[in-house]
């Protein structure tokens, strides 16, 4: 189980990513056009993580954690077993 931070989503033509913003797992990767929605509901956006959320994962599953008090983060965070990237240069 690594709890991850949800990075901001992107949709490039019908495919939809989302990654860790600390250690930049995929969080979500779905082909959009390989997705069946019920009659009437094609208009609605398909599942992310919102931005900054709290994301635990176990295996093939996921789920939201709640908020801890601010600057806590739960133990078993992908920031205390990754190394940030460097920065870009510029
Ligand atoms: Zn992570």
């Amino acid at each position: 189980m690594t709890v991850h931070i949800a990075g901001l989503d992107v949709t490039v033509s019908d495919h939809l990513r989302q990654r860790c913003a600390w250690c930049g797992i995929l969080l979500v990767d779905q082909d959009l056009t390989a997705v069946a929605v019920p009659a009437g509901t094609e208009d609605r956006p398909f599942p992310r993580w919102p931005s900054n959320a709290l994301v635990v994962v176990e295996g093939g599953a996921s789920a939201l954690l709640p908020v801890p008090p601010m600057g806590v983060l739960p133990v078993g965070t992908c920031v205390d077993q990754v190394t940030p990237a460097p920065d870009v240069p510029r």
